[in-house]
């Protein structure tokens, strides 16, 4: 009986804890008492969660506002720099790690150039050790206790409860592959004797990295987090966020949370099919949406077409393509056409979504979907419309991701600072589990 006392006034406690921090991470400054009707909490239980989290450091005062004739009410809003996060990007092109304050501001970053295609698992761990050693040479001494790293990756994330997350990543020819164990046999982020040198030694002895809480999301699904919290799903509660990059993935969101299926693969809209017997995808199978509209299957359909694209990377072949396609003559008749069937794909593929899921905003983001938007949308929006059922379409707005290209790194870290404000603020257990 005790301890079943104690475990729900303990949890009352955190939830209490959860709703001001919340309220305050996402619609702060607020005073004391905005808090209490915003909540649903007493004015006491409000004062003492504030008083406990201003005492911690997560809450700190933000001046005043001058109130109906009353004593001036102060403001509180959530300490920046009283903690850090990390997020990892595993692209296919490059690996990046972003350090951030609190409040997901960049605080340092680090970029590697991965030349497989990330393939090679071994060489996607030193890289990602690479660049948490290089962010936290830059920071030095100056942030807060890191709260988490968190990992997007191009694949299927599975959760298990013993061993850490596994990674079935059949483009990019990760099979099952045991990314959380490596990450932190290699980055000193767990238990083990190898004691790591440099700067990811520091982190160990810093952040006590034993205690580190290592999180890995799917990449789509973690941009579709940010995009929710910081972007241009934010308020939406149905919505579905597509990310267009060398592959092509979506985070469908219901209710106001992600949707995984049974076994966390939902939303792997690339693979979904668009022309039976079609194209070659990556994935093995043929005449998936990715093979047409990931920045790969455009630019081979330019080549085909009679387009010739430079020598350099993707990004530089696809802004070749835009460009070209705004000329005249017979190479820009070329690259228009192409770029005019890529609207018709893509559009098909957001009625596909539309028809199943009735999103309110269909959110179009990644560094090829924000690089071919501005130019496409109207086009694309015309063959949604063309394609999709006249009444959910005529209800769903297609739009362009606001975060930017670069928004996976925000998205994973998402996921420890997720953990944290559920926590309530406290600091991380000493069990790190996935995501
Ligand atoms: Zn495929």
């Amino acid at each position: 009986m005790g301890g079943h006392d104690r475990r729900t006034v303990r949890d009352l406690r955190r939830s209490n804890r959860a709703a001001v921090l919340r309220l305050l991470y996402f619609e702060g400054p607020l005073s004391r008492q905005e808090l209490g009707p915003a909540t649903g909490l007493s004015s006491g239980s409000i004062s003492n969660v504030v008083t406990e989290l201003l005492a911690e450091g997560v809450l700190e005062e933000a001046g005043s506002v001058g109130s109906d004739g009353g004593r001036p009410r102060t403001l509180l809003r959530v300490a920046r720099q009283s903690a850090c996060l990390v997020g990892v990007d595993v692209g296919e092109t490059r690996v990046r790690v972003e350090l951030f304050d609190l409040m997901l501001t960049e605080v340092a970053r680090s970029e590697q150039p991965l030349d497989d295609g990330g393939h090679d698992v071994s060489l996607v761990v030193r890289l990602i050790e690479k660049g948490l050693a290089a962010v936290l040479a830059q920071v030095g001494e100056s942030t807060g206790p890191l709260l988490g790293v968190g990992v997007g990756v191009p694949g299927i994330v599975e959760r298990r409860s013993h061993g850490g997350a596994l990674v079935h990543g059949q483009t990019v020819g990760w099979d099952a592959v045991p990314l959380e164990e490596m990450l932190r046999e290699s980055a000193g982020l767990a238990d083990g004797d190898g004691s790591p040198g440099g700067a990811v030694g520091a982190l160990a002895g810093r952040h006590r990295a034993r205690s580190v809480p290592l999180l890995i999301g799917n990449g789509a699904k973690t941009l579709g987090q940010a995009e929710m919290w910081f972007g241009a799903g934010r308020g939406a509660r149905d919505a579905v966020i597509a990310l267009i990059g060398s592959g092509v993935g979506a985070c469908v969101v219901t209710g106001g949370e992600p949707y995984g299926g049974a076994s966390s693969g939902a939303g792997e809209w690339g693979h979904t099919v668009l022309a039976v017997g079609g194209r070659a995808c990556r994935c093995g199978a043929r005449g998936c949406l990715e093979a047409y509209v990931g920045a790969g299957g455009v630019i081979a359909r330019w080549r085909e077409a009679g387009g010739e694209p430079g020598s350099g990377d993707e990004e530089s072949a696809l802004a070749e393509l835009l460009a070209t396609g705004r000329g005249e003559g017979a190479r820009a008749r070329i690259a228009a056409a192409v770029l005019e069937e890529t609207a018709e794909y893509l559009g098909a593929g957001i009625a596909d979504l539309v028809n199943l899921f009735n999103p309110e905003r269909i959110v179009i983001g990644g560094w090829a979907g924000l690089l071919l938007g501005p130019q496409l949308l109207p086009a694309v929006r015309t063959a949604t419309d063309a394609y999709a059922l006249r009444y959910p379409a005529a209800r769903t707005a297609v739009e362009l991701c606001r975060l930017g290209p670069d928004a996976v790194t925000v998205g994973a870290a998402t996921l420890p600072l997720r953990r944290f404000l559920d926590a309530g603020g406290s600091p991380p257990p000493g069990v790190a589990l996935s995501v």
